[in-house]
């Protein structure tokens, strides 16, 4: 492959497919509740990512088990990795979330991952998180949303946090030796290519060990909505979001794994999603072009440890 993708990552690791199974908690959001912020962030709708999840009235075990009772038939699937997805999973006190993420610690289950914002990790948090990958012998991911490294474009999807609460967040986790796989969407409607580049030269430069790019998609009911059918924001073209994609894998370091080049989301529910074209199919055309170019994640990943001095070495 010309990028390092999560299914080979995982058979590595694992020695085996391994299958993300969703959990969710009754949790919210510090950007909804008022801590951070009201209303959310412009694009988020009211269920969060969480569109395949089953209710979070049902514990983390039965939700595992109904699960896995669908999946592992499906694939052929022996291990799993427990998904905490909606809205913000650490968004509660430590010692509950060390509760939570116990109960998910089962047989089968290789790891645990974390849906959240930046400026819901405490070193309490980690702390816990980290004790129990210790203890439980099982991996521990957070998958952390950022979005943009442009921090004007977090202000107007009212992000509630701007990007000094993930690098704080990313340097802090790296102290407790946890994963970090940050969330970005490539086409915000005010970012254009350079900051598709800067997002994979902060992340490389920082050493995060996943990532997962979005194109975004216009949920329905939420604010970006009513900017979106008022003619507020334009959306770039298909073949800009590939070319975009195109550049952050250039510019990322080799080794950081990417788990997805476009996400997925139910039509029913949105206004505009991925083009009208299946993510498989922007996924394909993504590869193709990459291949015609001949080129590959990291090919242009020269910029740091001191370029500029490098002929004195
Ligand atoms: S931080 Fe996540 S859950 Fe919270 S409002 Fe934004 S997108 Fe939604």
């Amino acid at each position: 492959m010309r990028y390092r993708t999560y299914s080979e990552y995982l058979k590595q690791r694992y020695g085996e497919k391994v299958y993300k199974l969703p959990v969710s908690l009754p949790v919210t959001c510090p950007n909804r509740d008022g801590t951070c912020g009201y209303n959310g962030c412009v694009f988020c709708g009211e269920i969060g990512a969480g569109y395949e999840n089953l209710p979070a009235s049902m514990t983390v075990g039965e939700q595992l088990a109904a699960n896995k009772a669908h999946i592992a038939p499906k694939y052929k699937a022996g291990k799993f990795i427990a998904y905490f997805q909606n809205f913000s999973n650490t968004y509660l006190p430590p010692a509950r979330l060390g509760e939570y993420v116990m109960q998910a610690c089962q047989e089968e289950i290789v790891g645990v991952a974390l849906a959240t914002r930046p400026d819901c990790l405490s070193d309490a948090h980690l702390d816990v998180l980290a004790k129990i990958r210790d203890t439980r012998g099982i991996d521990i991911f957070l998958e952390l949303g950022l979005q943009t490294v442009n921090y004007h474009t977090l202000l107007k999807v009212n992000r509630g946090h701007t990007l000094a609460e993930f690098v704080d967040a990313v340097l802090r986790s790296k102290r407790y030796r946890l994963d970090i796989c940050t969330h970005l969407i490539l086409n915000l409607p005010w970012d254009g290519m350079t900051d598709a580049v800067e997002n994979a030269k902060l992340l490389s430069a920082l050493g995060v060990e996943q990532v997962k790019l979005h194109a975004l998609y216009i949920v329905k009911g939420t604010v970006m909505a009513d900017w979106f059918e008022q003619g507020t924001i334009t959306l770039v073209s298909k073949e800009e979001y590939i070319e975009r994609v195109i550049a952050f894998l250039e510019y990322l370091d080799p080794s950081i794994v990417v788990q997805r080049l476009i996400g997925r989301a139910p039509e029913d529910n949105t206004l505009f999603t991925n083009w009208q074209t299946g993510w498989w199919k922007i996924r394909t055309e993504i590869e193709e072009k990459m291949a015609e170019r001949n080129t590959c994640q990291g090919r242009l990943c020269d910029y740091l440890g001191g370029r500029a001095v490098r002929r004195f070495l």
